[in-house]
């Protein structure tokens, strides 16, 4: 993207990244969640938050509503807006993984490009996509907010699955079947993965 404003010098600090995360003792890290709505992104990353707080770590949810509600509630859900929306929020979990945190991101995010717009702020090894799993139908089932009972009755355009595509990630860090593990097994998984990977140490 064009910069706009001109005389705008990046200023240096003292304390860097690598400092934070010493003291965190874990590593900056971007949880990116895609999945269709209800695939369970939020109800599983509210589970993770929790484990690594728990674990003492540094960690942050950006969540689709919430961000929308705020940051984000200029735009709307067609193809331009949606990527607006993403790189917004890839912005914001590039500061809060400059902050030394571990940023977990909900978002249907259904465009490979903008995930790969997101990817592309991070360093190697920090960022890793994860393909919360559930079909359509599941989802349509479960609807805990009403939105495909809606969208089905042509009350909302655009909607992922319905009338906007969904494109499924070609090789996501990680997988999460939530059709086949249950919310606290999800969440289980995703904290052995970022020890696996050395993103957090066992505790
Ligand atoms: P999203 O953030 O992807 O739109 P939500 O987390 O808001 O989805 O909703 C997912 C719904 O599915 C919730 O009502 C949740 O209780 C239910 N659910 C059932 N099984 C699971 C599971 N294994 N993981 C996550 N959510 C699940």
């Amino acid at each position: 993207m064009e910069q706009k404003a001109t005389n705008v010098v990046w200023h240096a600090r003292h304390i860097n990244k690598a400092m934070r995360e010493i003291r965190n003792k874990h590593k900056a890290a971007v949880l990116w969640f895609t999945g269709l709505s209800a695939s369970g992104k939020s109800t599983i990353a509210v589970e993770v938050d929790k484990l690594l707080f728990t674990m003492g770590a540094a960690t942050y949810i950006l969540d689709g509503d919430n961000v929308r509600h705020r940051l984000c509630k200029d735009l709307g859900f067609s193809a331009d807006d949606r990527e607006e929306n993403i790189r917004r929020i890839g912005e914001m979990a590039w500061l809060f993984a400059d902050s030394g945190a571990i940023v977990l991101t909900a978002f249907i995010s259904p465009y490979k490009q903008d995930r790969d717009l997101a990817r592309s702020l991070m360093k190697q090894g920090e960022f890793f996509e994860i393909f919360v799993k559930a079909d359509l139908e599941t989802c349509k089932q479960r609807d805990p907010k009403g939105l495909y009972k809606k969208a089905l009755a042509g009350e909302i355009e655009d909607f992922t699955g319905i009338s906007a595509p969904y494109e499924e990630p070609e090789s996501p860090e990680l997988v999460i079947d939530t059709m086949q593990n249950d919310i606290d097994d999800c969440a289980m998984q995703i904290v052995d993965f970022l020890i696996e990977k050395e993103v957090i140490s066992k505790p």
